[in-house]
């Protein structure tokens, strides 16, 4: 599904990604973590085509095409969904609209008409059930004085509604209560097929307990310096980063 191979990436004239190598197969679900600042988003964003980031080297292909040669939008209506550490609000589009105008674009792509209204509503009010959103959210303007847990929890239900081949979670745990999480968990799992395949972001182990991971990835500094099963999750919950900056030699 997706390879990434000796992946650069320059934000600001900084390097931030300095060779990343990951392959990504359906069914499969994979964490990646590490400190702050070691560039898990940068590499989300950069998959999903943000144009702010630089890609200086490397190739990634997606269901054999060329990632990097397409648009965001490309991307998007190829399967890629990124659900962002920090949701923006967009005041003035209505979820609604939202929602109906990138299905739509989606089907359009494929070669399907668009969705008529009650089928519309119909799998809006499914997929809402799905991740417990609040009837009254879905009315307002995306994200518009949503909580933090609202926004997060409207990103997983955007992803419902979306159904993307390869989904991009980054660190949708940060700022949810246990609750919420459990919501967003069992949103995750619920889409799972084994056509598809996530890519979890996080910072700490905790959504992995629910959110079990096939492997685990320890990206620092730009690289990945290590990859295992999920139960390397329990070993850096244990021990914390401090012991892998000391296997790479810093
Ligand atoms: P993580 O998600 O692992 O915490 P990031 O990818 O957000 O890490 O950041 C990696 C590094 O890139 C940090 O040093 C950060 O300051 C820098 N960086 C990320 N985005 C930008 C940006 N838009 N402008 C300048 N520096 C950035
Ligand atoms: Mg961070
Ligand atoms: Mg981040």
């Amino acid at each position: 599904m997706l390879i990434v191979k000796d992946l650069h990436a320059k934000v600001e004239g900084k390097e931030i990604l300095k060779g990343i190598n990951l392959e990504v197969n359906p069914g499969e679900v994979h964490a990646i973590m590490g400190p702050n600042g070691s560039g898990k988003s940068t590499l989300a964003n950069v998959l999903a085509g943000h144009e702010n980031y630089e890609v200086t080297k490397g190739e990634v292909s997606f269901f054999g095409k060329d990632l990097l040669d397409m648009d965001a939008d490309v991307r998007s209506k190829e399967g890629l969904f990124l659900s962002f550490q920090y949701p923006v609000e967009i005041p003035g589009v209505s979820m609604v609209n939202f929602l109906k105008t990138a299905l739509n674009e989606h089907r359009k792509y494929r070669g399907k008409d668009e969705l008529k209204a009650g089928d519309f509503l119909k799998l809006m009010k499914e997929k809402k059930e799905l991740v417990e959103i609040d009837s009254q959210l879905t009315n307002r303007s995306v994200n518009e004085g949503f909580s933090g847990g609202e926004k997060k929890k409207n990103e997983i239900f955007q992803m419902a509604m979306l159904e993307p081949k390869l989904a991009i979670l980054d660190e949708t745990d940060s700022g949810l209560d246990i609750d919420a999480l459990r919501i967003v968990a069992h949103g995750v799992n619920a889409l799972k097929r084994p056509d598809n395949a996530t890519i979890v972001v996080t910072h700490y182990q905790r959504l992995l307990d629910y959110i079990v991971p096939d492997f685990v990835h320890v990206l620092y500094n730009g690289r990945i310096v290590k990859s295992a099963g999920k139960e390397l999750a329990f070993e850096l919950e244990e021990k914390g980063y401090d012991w892998i900056k000391k296997e790479v030699g810093e």
